[in-house]
């Protein structure tokens, strides 16, 4: 296992032959593994299939208070759905709005009522200003950054350090720039390299100062109850911290259960402060009646309590972490001690994020590609699909079996060790 900086260009080329051999040989393979999105695996999902039955096992379809859920009503949901969710982000009930089957329609509904009619506090709505921007903390998750591209919203690259994003560059952008109305973080194992928020990010998000009156942060915590050890991290209350600070409306949080019952059949959840909850109930009401609450409520039976779904939660665990293991001692056997990428170990959350040698992402996801190795595409995890370095790769481990993962990221790392190669070869 030696560093590549160490070898010549006899040495390199050597290698090259010996690893070329084997790539072609799993290139005639006609492979077809694809660990591009993190979507549960069948086995995950068949955690939650109790939850099928559990309405009309229990008999009555009608909610605490009474309401007839086959029925109209329930703008913000069901008083024991917000009562749950409310535990799971550490809020009031009253802080809660309950939507539908996913937490990205939402952000994506929240940004277009704010282009269209301003947020809480606004003197004009977002997309009446000459220009808005948003700091996008990079990697990122790409979906974020195409509801940014479709509103025509300028997206500032903002570098993510080991607790969180970079805040002396975040601070000092937004105190001076009043067309910055917003900023996406994925605050636990945040989405792709795992990366909790430490308690001074935190912090200091919620005391900065900035230009623009009705700055806001969107908090999608998807993976807030996702651990895949039993020394879990800790992220501080972002809402408190805002209201402590005096900056109660700054931030939107977001959660859902996507990856925790069914991607796509969960349920997607808003919370913010009071002013915030009123203000978008308002214009909500002229869009729904309100969210499944037959979905809602078969939810909050199947998972009765936050101590019940944490022992949900170790289950997933139990499926995905030897998953996990597999991609992380693949990295390590084939490609540590080289000098030629680097990766983060993640304690929970959905992946798990490569760095190549810069200048070499996108040509080792076509070089994957062409052995039948599906990535998510290099750049992705940037605005724009831009990664200025071209070093960042997304690794999705959750949904292929072992053996596939295994293979797949024997494929991975031999193109990592092509590609570099070739590049100090040149
Ligand atoms: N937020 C993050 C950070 C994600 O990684 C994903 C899915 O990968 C989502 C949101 C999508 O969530 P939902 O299925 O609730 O729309």
């Amino acid at each position: 296992m030696s560093d590549y900086a160490s070898l010549n260009a006899a040495q390199l080329k050597e290698l090259q032959t010996e690893l070329l051999e084997k790539y072609n040989t799993y290139k005639q393979e006609g492979l077809k593994l694809d660990m591009s999105r993190g979507k549960p695996s069948p086995e995950q999902l068949n955690l939650s299939n109790g939850m099928l039955d559990v309405l009309t096992s229990n008999g009555t379809l009608k909610a605490a208070d009474g309401t007839d859920v086959r029925n109209y009503g329930g703008l913000d949901g069901l008083p024991e759905a917000k009562d749950f969710f409310s535990q799971v982000l550490e809020v009031k009930p009253e802080e809660i709005i309950i939507g539908g089957n996913s937490s990205l329609n939402l952000m994506h509904d929240t940004i277009a009522r704010a282009m269209l009619l301003g947020v809480y506090g606004s003197n004009a709505p977002w997309g009446k200003l000459p220009a808005v921007k948003f700091l996008c903390p990079s990697p990122g998750y790409d979906r974020h950054f195409s509801i940014c591209e479709l509103f025509g919203i300028e997206m500032i690259v903002v570098d993510m350090k080991a607790d969180g994003p970079d805040m002396d560059h975040i601070e000092k952008l937004v105190k001076e720039d009043e067309a910055i109305k917003g900023i996406w973080c994925v605050p636990k194992y945040s989405n792709p390299d795992g990366i909790t928020y430490s308690d001074e990010v935190v912090e200091r998000f919620a005391k900065m100062e900035t230009k623009a009156d009705d700055f806001r942060i969107f908090w999608d915590d998807a993976y807030t109850v996702h651990h895949l050890t039993d020394e879990p991290d800790r992220l501080k209350n972002i809402l408190a911290a805002c209201k402590a600070a005096g900056n109660a409306d700054r931030v939107f949080m977001f959660t859902s259960t996507s990856k925790i019952s069914f991607a796509g059949s969960g349920i997607g959840v808003f919370a913010s402060s009071v002013n915030n909850v009123n203000f978008i109930k308002k214009q909500l009401a002229m869009q729904t009646i309100g969210s499944d609450k037959i979905n809602q409520l078969r939810h909050v039976r199947f998972f009765k309590n936050i101590e019940n779904l944490k022992l949900h939660m170790k289950k997933q665990a139990e499926i995905i972490k030897p998953k996990f293991d597999t991609v992380l001692s693949k990295l390590e056997s084939e490609l540590g001690g080289k000098n030629i990428a680097s990766w983060f170990k993640p304690n929970g959350g959905y992946f798990i994020s490569l760095n190549t040698l810069d200048g070499c992402a996108k040509a080792v996801v076509q070089m994957a590609k062409d052995a039948g190795v599906t990535l998510t595409g290099a750049g992705a995890t940037y605005p724009y699909g831009n990664d200025p370095k071209d070093r960042n790769i997304r690794i999705a481990p959750t949904y292929p079996s072992l053996e596939e993962l295994e293979k797949a990221m024997e494929i991975l790392c031999l193109c990592v060790q092509l590609v570099s190669i070739e590049k100090k070869l040149s």
